[in-house]
């Protein structure tokens, strides 16, 4: 079975930095933009110019084949039914909407 990996969407790219020069660092956020100008404003203050900068994201393993990929979702979805899955949703939602 041939596999692919992705960036997960709900897992956002983060960034963490560390100045080569000093402690200074920045600890991982998903705010790239900020990380920068904290960066510039180091550089500007101290003169260290130099960053060990680590992204890191959440991959998920999914298969590479797409019609497998769905013949598998059906199959879920048809043993969730006949598991019972689909009557307890709905007997929820009647709890919920009373
Ligand atoms: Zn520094």
């Amino acid at each position: 079975m041939n596999y692919k990996i992705t960036a997960h969407p709900d897992g956002g790219l983060q960034v963490y930095v560390a100045c080569e020069s000093c402690s200074f660092v920045i600890l991982p956020t998903a705010d790239i933009e900020r990380a920068t100008r904290a960066m510039c404003s180091h550089t500007a203050a101290r003169g260290h110019a130099v960053f060990k900068r680590t992204t890191n994201d959440i991959a998920v393993v999914v298969l590479a084949d797409k019609a497998e990929r769905e013949r598998r979702a059906e199959a879920n979805r048809l043993e969730y039914h006949h598991l019972g899955g689909a009557a307890e949703d709905e007997a929820e939602h009647a709890q919920a909407g009373a």
